[in-house]
């Protein structure tokens, strides 16, 4: 793993307003460094549950549907490597589905709908498969999975993947995961422990962490960069392909939350103008507002235009906005989709 100095460096600057114009020259420069490594050897990009989340959140207050939930989409990327010439597999975001519904938000929700829960939740989570039906067809073994992370752990249980007082599902694979997003999972202040999942993290071994500290690159062509703001050990993937690259975080929950100016949502656009804002950020967590502006800045540059609208961007939210008749007025203007690439292998 290399680090990516320049963007530790600018993150380090101590007044805000000084350490966002740093983060722009330092993400930039990163882009460039990236790209010069050439493409990853590959890329795939899959699906997993849709669910609902406030609107109130998610455009941070700017869409002004009465709707009160709009529908996001899980997704999760697998990615193949050379490390030291020897082929690794990483899972972004693979969520256990099943075990993630008992995060604090989830249950409370859950008693909120009432007797409506079980149709209400019928047109509000469809379901595209789990993680291991995924690599089940896309011909991958447990034992071929050599890292998982996330961008950050709202609601993520890691017990039946890394072993946590059972035996591990996928038996080698270690999490890559920031010290301070450990840190905080494993001792939730009383504000953010709504949003994750009670003792989901209980019991992993010391041996399945391995801790990041700031922006590394994995590979050629495969980073995981620090992007603190939604949580506060929030990171990204960035992904280089053939196409150019893409970034995937929950800073923003759509790609037009980066650039508001083009989102037709009603709302949107005018609060990014009101409050002369340059993105919207995905506003559950308070904590971390201002990293989390210039987080997405960072995002921003790092992915560049995406291919099919240059007036959008290269980011893929890792949890995107999705289409809904029970979200009206609350659908993507633009969706980027991630590009495939590559063909992905078993280990030898
Ligand atoms: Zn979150």
């Amino acid at each position: 793993m290399k680090r990516l100095e320049a963007l530790d460096a600018a993150w380090r600057v101590s007044t805000p307003a000084e350490r966002l114009r740093a983060l722009r020259k330092a993400a930039a420069a990163t882009r460039d460094e990236l790209l010069s490594g050439g493409p990853v050897r590959a890329c795939q990009t899959v699906k997993l549950q849709a669910f609902p989340y406030p609107s109130l959140y998610a455009f941070s207050g700017g869409a002004t549907s009465p709707a009160p939930f709009v529908v996001m989409t899980n997704r999760m990327q697998v990615v193949q490597f050379l490390e030291n010439g020897a082929l690794k597999t990483l899972l972004f975001n693979p969520s256990d589905v099943e075990r993630d519904r008992a995060a604090t938000y989830y249950v409370d929700l859950a008693r909120t709908m009432g007797l409506a829960q079980k149709p209400l939740e019928k047109l509000l989570m469809p379901s595209h498969g789990t993680v291991p039906q995924h690599l089940e067809r896309l011909g991958l073994r447990p034992e071929d999975v050599d890292y998982v992370a996330y961008d950050h752990l709202h609601v993520q249980d890691l017990r039946r993947w890394l072993g946590g007082g059972e035996p591990a599902y996928f038996p080698k694979a270690k999490l890559l995961v920031t010290k301070a997003e450990w840190e905080s999972t494993r001792d939730l202040h009383p504000m953010n422990a709504v949003w994750y999942v009670p003792h989901g993290c209980d019991g992993v071994p010391d041996d399945r962490v391995q801790l990041l500290e700031g922006s590394v690159q994995l590979a050629p062509g495969v980073a995981i960069v620090s992007t603190p703001g939604h949580t506060l050990g929030n990171m990204s993937l960035v992904v280089v392909t053939p196409q150019g690259p893409f970034v995937v975080s929950e800073n923003g929950v759509s790609t037009e939350s980066y650039t508001p100016l083009q989102s037709r949502i009603p709302g949107v656009r005018a609060y990014a103008e009101r409050m002369g804002y340059e993105v919207v950020l995905n506003g559950n967590t308070r904590e971390g507002s201002l990293d989390q502006y210039s987080s997405m800045i960072v995002e921003k540059l790092l992915a560049g235009p995406a291919p099919a609208d240059p007036a959008y961007v290269a980011f893929a939210p890792s949890s995107e906005l999705t289409s809904s008749m029970m979200a009206p007025g609350l659908s993507p203007t633009f969706s980027f989709t991630p590009p495939d690439c590559g063909t992905l292998a078993r280990r030898a």
